[in-house]
């Protein structure tokens, strides 16, 4: 008989084990290394903040749409009632729902940019989701700033049923709109990137772009082999399996994600930051102020 698996005794919060190489990381050196592993390069989860932090210039943003939230159009109880986690993620993120849109720049580019939280719901897509990356495409079109969008999703959120499937067409048909202007659309794919998200908005851009050993697929590796039931090959819905059939055009490391990113952007004519005279780019706003309005029924 083997010995049950030991609970960790690492004070929470200092130390880190990382599941790639089961070293044990001190997590300031682990901030500092943009949450990839030192010494095996496993790429950590990072909140949608430190992920806007990381690739924009400066580490400044002007937010968009930050008072969105969702109005549970459901009224939808499962184990415990909608309203109950969207507070949850609240009070664990300080965001509103689980998206963070913005503009700012990357290597001096203008950019409209997205990244998703998945410590908000697991960064399921509902209405509030759907309303703020929609808008983000809309301003890339309305100012010709390419759009960025980073993934990290569980997929549709089930709470708000229907109306969260309503995001994948509203949000596709602003990215054809965005295509038919020809404004650059940049995708990146993180761990996890699934469900109504990959069959949306993610596999949409121009270039897609995924960080290593990230899970991407429509349903999870289980779900998959209970339905089949046949053994998955190894690595299935990796970003390598991606890569080597033809889904993705490459896998960055996280340290090099702004450097690519700025290649990429540059190359597909991205303009600069436009200055006035005196006038300080990206505008210093980290958060805007509008007043919580419920999202559209
Ligand atoms: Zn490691």
């Amino acid at each position: 008989m083997t010995a049950p698996t030991e609970p960790s005794r690492v004070p929470e919060g200092l130390w880190i084990k990382c599941p790639g190489c089961a070293q044990i990381l001190y997590n300031k050196d682990l901030t500092a290394s943009l949450s990839v592993c030192p010494k095996c390069a496993h790429h950590f989860r990072l909140d949608a903040a430190a992920r806007l932090r990381s690739l924009l210039d400066d580490g400044v943003w002007h937010e968009h749409d930050a008072g969105l939230v969702s109005n549970d159009p459901l009224k939808f109880t499962d184990r415990k009632p909608y309203v109950n986690r969207l507070r949850e993620g609240m009070a664990a993120t300080g965001l509103r729902d689980a998206v963070i849109t913005a503009t700012g720049a990357i290597e001096g580019l203008a950019v409209e940019i997205v990244a998703m939280e998945y410590g908000f719901i697991g960064g399921s897509m509902g209405v509030v989701v759907g309303e703020k990356i929609t808008r983000a495409a809309e301003r890339s079109i309305a100012h010709r700033q390419p759009l960025v969008v980073i993934c990290c999703s569980g997929g549709a959120r089930m709470m708000e049923g229907t109306l969260s499937l309503m995001q994948m067409a509203k949000i596709s048909v602003t990215l054809a709109r965005l295509d038919r202007a020809r404004v650059p659309y940049v995708a990146v794919l993180t761990d996890p990137t699934t469900g109504g998200v990959t069959a949306s908005f993610a596999m949409l851009s121009d270039i897609s772009i995924a960080e290593p050993g990230a899970l991407i697929g429509f349903a999870g590796p289980r779900v998959i082999e209970q339905t089949i039931r046949q053994k998955l090959p190894t690595g299935f819905q990796r970003s390598e399996f991606l890569l080597e059939h033809g889904m993705l055009d490459m896998i960055v490391d996280r340290r090099k994600l702004r450097t690519t990113l700025g290649r990429t952007l540059r190359f597909m004519g991205a303009a600069p930051v436009a200055t006035a005279p005196g006038e300080t780019v990206p505008p210093k706003t980290v958060h805007d102020t509008t007043p919580p309005v419920l999202a559209p029924d």
